[in-house]
């Protein structure tokens, strides 16, 4: 590879050793970082509008008197996207859309006792607040990785923001993908300022339930801490600087393994990416192709950052490569293995896996129709990827007939003298008294 990162044996270190190795570039938030944000949050939640204004010329170098999309900027930008843009993001979202239908919480009923029917029905959140990234680049395909899931689980209202670009209009192709969505509430706003809007509410931007979607360090700092406040929102999970671990075996293409490390590596200096093998010739012969390939990238300063923390990790036998897989939970990982569903199994945490040399990341990216929107910094080993579920809420509804209380009653009482709490011994007790024939 371009930069020091001499392959390492996992069998010739110790865990510390190990420990280090697994390290994230951005696992800890500064507390500069932390601190800058607290204080984004306050300002805009104190002073509304006014705020943004400072805090948009601030960070984003742009004065702005209304950060609201008007329907003559949404038309102007439809016009400015190519025909062979839209068409893909026409092909990308039926996709996304066929693949998250079938994803969605749906309501059930189960008879638990004669007499007593449990249900739960299933809501859209009333307004949810999507972000899209666009600092070093406008990512429109987030646009529908966000925008679709939120229409097809009914959200009432959907607000989106993302930064302005130098010249005040934001991106034209992320307004197309808003808009095939049905999203006609923009906000061009960017980083925790935008967050912090969509959390707590401004003169210009609506209060919002729950917030969604990927962001640099800033964004993905001031959602956390917007969760953590009564007065702030929900959010779906950490979805931070981008990573990816590559699984690959003596079969591998180096070409396409190393094309895979970079398409991670261009999306942000503080991306990571690893490689892992069980064969010494495969690991050579990508850091090979890595240098060619890097000199002919359009991003080659940002990919040749982000590989200056990349791994490549040589091991005895493919399932220590498992082992360190999940342990490290990748945002992404691609099995460039001969019989990758064979090895399913060994996958214990990881947000979205892609499975032999046919499968680029790029697919799930765009296009497969799987979710781009993952949790990194180590959060798969507890959380999946967005789903039309994360912009749901399920309500559990129980009634009960007097037959029911018949039933069950008694069980209750028991329960509720063991726990000393009479006023809910009563509640069934001069039911069950009436109910009874
Ligand atoms: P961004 O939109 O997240 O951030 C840009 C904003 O950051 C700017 O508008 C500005 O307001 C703010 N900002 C910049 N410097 C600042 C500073 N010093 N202090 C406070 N605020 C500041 O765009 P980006 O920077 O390109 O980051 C996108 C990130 O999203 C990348 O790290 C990428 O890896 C990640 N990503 C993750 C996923 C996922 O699912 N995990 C998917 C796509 C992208």
């Amino acid at each position: 590879m371009n930069a020091p990162s001499a392959i390492v044996h996992w069998n010739g270190i110790d865990d510390a050793q190990r420990e280090r190795l697994l390290m994230r570039p951005a696992q800890e938030i500064s507390a500069e970082v932390q601190a800058g944000v607290g204080s984004i949050l306050e300002q805009v939640r104190e002073r509304g509008d006014a705020a943004l204004r400072e805090l948009t010329l601030r960070f984003d170098g742009v004065e702005q008197n209304r950060f609201a999309v008007t329907s003559e900027e949404f038309a102007a930008a439809e016009a400015a996207v190519p025909l062979e843009l839209r068409v893909a993001m026409i092909a990308a979202a039926q996709r996304i859309e066929a693949f998250h239908e079938d994803g969605m919480q749906r309501p059930y009923a189960v008879e638990t006792a004669p007499g007593v029917v449990c249900e739960r029905i299933v809501r859209g959140i009333g307004r949810v607040g999507l972000y899209v990234p666009a600092g070093s680049a406008p990512l429109p395909s987030t646009a529908l990785m966000l925008g679709v899931p939120a229409r097809l689980a009914g959200c009432a209202e959907v607000v989106l923001c993302t930064p302005p670009r130098k010249d005040g209009s934001a991106d034209p192709a992320v307004l197309a993908a808003a808009k095939l969505c049905g999203i006609d509430r923009v906000y061009k706003l960017g980083g925790a300022q935008a967050i912090a809007a969509m959390a707590f509410g401004t003169e210009s931007v609506p209060r919002c339930d729950k917030l969604f979607g990927p962001g640099n360090a800033y964004v993905t700092e001031a959602k956390r801490q917007a969760s953590t406040r009564a007065d702030g929102a929900a959010i779906d999970m950490p979805a931070g600087p981008s990573e990816v671990l590559v699984i690959a075996d003596a079969g591998a293409n180096p070409a396409f393994v190393a094309a895979d490390l970079l398409s991670q590596a261009e999306h942000g200096p503080d991306s990571q990416v690893l490689l892992i093998s069980d064969d010494a010739a495969l690991l050579a012969a990508t850091e090979r192709e890595i240098s060619l390939q890097l000199a002919q990238l359009s991003r080659r300063e940002i990919a040749e950052r982000a590989l200056a923390s990349s791994r490549l990790v040589q091991v005895d036998a493919l399932a220590d490569a498992f082992e360190i897989s999940n342990r490290y939970a990748p945002e992404h990982l691609i099995l460039a293995l001969r019989e990758p569903r064979a090895w399913l199994d060994r996958v214990q945490a990881a947000g979205s896996v892609f499975l032999g040399d046919w499968t680029p990341e790029a697919l799930g990216d765009y296009c497969s129709g799987t979710n781009h929107v993952l949790p990194t910094g180590g959060a798969a080993r507890a959380l999946g990827g967005l789903s039309v579920a994360s912009f749901q809420t399920a309500i559990s509804v129980q009634s009960a007939q007097p037959r029911g209380i018949v039933a069950i009653g008694p069980c209750a009482m028991v329960m509720a003298e063991a726990e000393g709490l009479g006023a809910h011994r009563n509640a069934v007790a001069l039911r069950l008294a009436e109910a009874r024939p």
